[in-house]
């Protein structure tokens, strides 16, 4: 069996979310749009602390076949396992009134009504290659594919520049915070659309800007690999909200509005009183202090440096922020054995994916070094994927 995981062409994604369209609602959709999955390089659970981070777009994408109609109705399949359908009013989709995954392929619907767009009613079909509960944002991908497939329909083409991009990642977030209710960060969103192909996106997550960084990891011989450990993250939502809560009770501690005026971490944390307390704030501020100097590493052509600050991330993540688990640690272990320069969990934690990045000449070995580890341990066998930084969502049928 092949160690590697491929993501499906354009082209095999408007095929797949057409015949989906099709199958579904007995008529040829208006335009196709696509928005991919991300992967964070480093600058892990910064976001909602008003910190850095430094997201890669996949290659993996989700597709979005829509048509406009002329009621105020809704209608939603997605090729998701057997396939589901859901059709209602357009005021059906709201926070409350919708979950599952409804709530994260409508969502935008409501979001973008609440930003003052005339949203039209819509069916919708949605076909993805991103994994799903990988940590590698499915959840986004669906969010914006929607999003910009809505505004299109709507005759509101925000997404010809990176403000009216970086205004619909908004959208796509309160969809995601208000609608389906999981309380995540702005990272997923803006780098499913802002991101560049070659690039790593460089987001302030205090202001929402951006800087496209060069990552190109072809001309230095590179690849950055993706582990999809096929550990489910989705029973850590509790985990991530109480994150959440103890870096905003340590910012209320400290007088700042978010953890990235933490400058002195050691004064910080010795005006902390609780240990547990204290290691979330020293995995936020360090992480914090990582993005910056890996994209130094990277501009300069670093690489084992960048590797090392992976490393540390990682470690940091695992003992002070404790969102590790078996499986990443595992993988984590066996890509350095097998000779990668770093590698390191990535996403929300507690099981989803982790990175490595990797000579090419060594892309081999590492795939199949994580996945001997994982069988030595009876683990599930990890799912690997080339992770070659990527294009934002886009139109690729225009209605
Ligand atoms: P991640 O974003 O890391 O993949 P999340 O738990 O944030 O994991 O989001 C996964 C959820 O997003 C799924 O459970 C589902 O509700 C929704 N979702 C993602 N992709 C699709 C899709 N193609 N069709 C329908 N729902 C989807
Ligand atoms: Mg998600």
């Amino acid at each position: 069996m092949s160690e590697w995981q491929q993501s499906w062409t354009d082209a095999a994604g408007i095929r797949s979310v057409r015949g989906l369209f099709r199958d579904a609602f007995g008529a040829e959709p208006h335009g196709v749009w696509a928005s991919p999955g991300r992967v964070n390089l480093i600058g892990e659970h910064t976001d909602y602390n008003g910190g850095l981070c430094l997201p890669v777009a996949l290659p993996h994408r989700t597709y979005v076949a829509m048509a406009r109609r002329t009621d105020r109705r809704a209608r939603l399949t997605t090729g998701l396992e057997d396939g589901r359908t859901w059709s209602g009013d357009l005021k059906e989709i709201a926070p409350g009134s919708v979950d599952d995954w409804v709530a994260y392929c409508g969502g935008p619907a409501w979001a973008l009504r609440q930003a003052g767009v005339d949203v039209p009613g819509f069916d919708v079909a949605i076909s993805s290659c991103v994994p799903l509960g990988a940590g590698l944002s499915s959840s986004a991908a669906v969010e914006c594919a929607v999003g910009l497939a809505l505004t299109h329909l709507a005759g509101c083409r925000r997404d010809r520049d990176d403000t009216g991009r970086a205004w619909l990642a908004d959208v796509c977030v309160r969809a995601e915070n208000e609608v389906a209710g999981a309380p995540t960060g702005g990272m997923d969103q803006a780098a499913s659309l802002r991101a560049q192909a070659g690039h790593a996106l460089l987001l302030d997550c205090l202001d929402g800007s951006v800087e496209q960084i060069p990552f190109g990891l072809e001309a230095a011989g590179l690849e950055l690999l993706v582990i999809d450990t096929q550990a489910s993250h989705s029973l850590a939502d509790g985990q991530y909200g109480a994150r959440r809560a103890s870096c905003d009770a340590a910012a209320r501690e400290l007088s700042v509005a978010t953890l990235r005026e933490v400058t002195d971490v050691d004064a910080a944390l010795a005006r902390l009183d609780d240990e547990v307390v204290r290691r979330r704030v020293r995995h936020v501020v360090t992480e914090i202090a990582r993005v910056t100097e890996f994209v130094a590493a990277a501009g300069i052509g670093d690489w084992t440096r960048a590797g090392q600050l992976m490393n540390a991330s990682h470690r940091s993540l695992r003992d002070d922020y404790e969102v590790s688990c078996v499986e990443l640690d595992v993988a984590v272990g066996a890509a350095l054995d097998a000779g990668a320069l770093g590698a390191r969990m990535t996403g929300g934690g507690f099981g989803g994916s982790a990175i490595a990045l990797v000579r090419s000449s060594s892309a081999d070995a590492v795939a199949r070094g994580v996945r001997q580890a994982a069988a030595a341990r009876g683990l599930a066998a990890p799912v690997v994927h080339r992770a070659t930084p990527s294009a934002a969502g886009e139109c690729l049928i225009e209605p």
